[in-house]
């Protein structure tokens, strides 16, 4: 098989869990595979390094900080090449440009264009072990880019879909993809198998276990990825293309995320296109809006427009309305960024009514207040206090029996 392996932080994390990772690697060559390896940089590397740039200036350059941050990865690239060499494997590190990875020229957050793979295949047919330095490219004129937090996830991805391989593992420091964050739920379970849809809502939902590009680049190019500990040799999660199976299961698993700051606009005229100016506002200062309710009062004259943004948008976002809410003739805006969002995902929901009411009841129950929602085909998400999500968690967990493999 032609295998991508990718390492995250943790397991590159010392030169102990590097010489592991060659370990690893080497067997699951000598097992008869073809091992292409992709690395992130030290844990706690790249946030040392933005720390080094903050020191230096307080807003430093785009282009200046992918310099400097793809430094990290060029280290774990070297290191884990020399470490797969001295167990006897021969073993070439490359680095984003090296291995043809060509990007926009996006600095910090870059887009991957296109992948040249040739090098990289060149180095396989020779009998090579290729280590590329994930969360890194190049543009077209030839400056260093990087690809976005959690970048690394998305090079493994890219590259293997690129060369064909038969499939994408990306080795982490826990089991696999989790039916709740485990922190919170003592019980939770390790899943088998994801689907594609429930992976990108899960990551886009909270769950950190990978990137949310990545997933979308996984599903595009139909690349199974398996989400294993580099810790013990547990099979991990399979994140693949839905079957009969996995319909069946109604939740999947619980997401929370607390980094959510809810905004109203307040007694804004209820007329056609308002919400469209408000909202195009917004867009247009790059912010994501997640959930939006409206609330027309009992009268019909005007509306109170709530909608959430990322916690870090939110003085932006709040310029952004405040300003909308003058030009609309609205009363004012409010804020609220004590507030997260807990989701339940799963496939088996376009299948199954009545998942909203009983996810809805079981938190009622509980005391938890609901102050707006939002869904899609598999998912429900619901907008509570922050300090009641562990409750929340544990609740909704326990109400859809997520310990128990169905
Ligand atoms: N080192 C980068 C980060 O910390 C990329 C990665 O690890 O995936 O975000
Ligand atoms: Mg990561």
């Amino acid at each position: 098989m032609l295998i991508v392996q990718k390492y995250g932080g943790t397991s590159v994390g010392s030169i102990e869990r590097i010489k592991a990772v060659a370990e690893r690697v080497v067997s699951t060559i000598r097992q008869g595979n073809q091992v292409v390896v992709v690395v992130s940089a030290m844990s706690g590397e790249t946030d040392k390094l933005i720390g080094l740039a903050k020191s230096v200036s307080s807003n430093p350059s785009d282009r200046e900080m992918d310099v400097l941050l793809s430094s990290g990865e060029r280290v774990t690239t070297a290191l884990t090449a020399m470490a797969i060499a001295s167990l006897g494997q021969r073993s070439i590190a490359l680095t984003g440009r090296q291995a043809g990875i060509m990007t926009d020229n996006l600095h910090t957050k870059a887009k991957i264009e296109k992948i040249s793979p040739e090098k990289i295949k060149k180095s396989l047919f020779e009998g090579y072990c290729v280590v590329l330095a994930g969360f890194q490219g190049i543009t077209e004129s030839g400056d260093v880019t990087t690809l976005g937090r959690g970048g690394s996830d998305l090079s493994a991805v890219a590259i293997a879909a690129a060369i064909k391989a038969d499939v994408c593992e990306i080795y982490t420091d826990v089991d696999g993809v989790y039916t709740a964050d485990p922190n919170i739920v003592p019980n939770a379970r390790k899943l088998d198998r994801v689907t594609f849809e429930e992976m990108l809502e899960m990551a886009s939902l909270g769950a950190k276990v990978l990137q949310t590009r990545s997933v979308e680049f996984a599903i595009k190019h139909n690349m199974p990825i398996i989400v294993r500990s580099s810790f013990n040799n547990n099979p991990g999660t399979l994140v693949t293309k839905e079957d009969k199976d996995m319909e069946r299961v109604v939740v999947s698993g619980v997401a929370y995320d607390k980094n959510q700051a809810k905004l109203t606009v307040m007694k804004v005229p209820d007329k056609p296109g308002i919400a469209a100016k408000l909202f195009s506002a917004i867009a247009g200062a790059n912010i994501n809006v997640d959930v939006i309710v409206q609330n027309v009062s009992s009268d019909g004259s005007s509306a109170d427009i709530s909608f959430t943004v990322p916690k870090a948008d939110c003085n932006k976002a709040l310029q952004f309305a405040e300003q909308a809410a003058k030009d609309l003739g609205a009363k004012g805006v409010a804020i609220r960024d004590d507030l997260a969002k807990i989701s339940i995902v799963g496939v088996g929901m376009r299948t199954h009514s009545g998942v909203a009411a009983e996810m809805f009841d079981a938190l009622a129950k509980h005391g938890v207040n609901i102050l707006a929602i939002s869904t899609s085909e598999i998912k429900i998400s619901c907008l509570i206090e922050a300090k009641y999500t562990e409750l929340a968690v544990r609740v909704l967990h326990e109400h859809f029996k997520l310990d128990l493999a169905n």
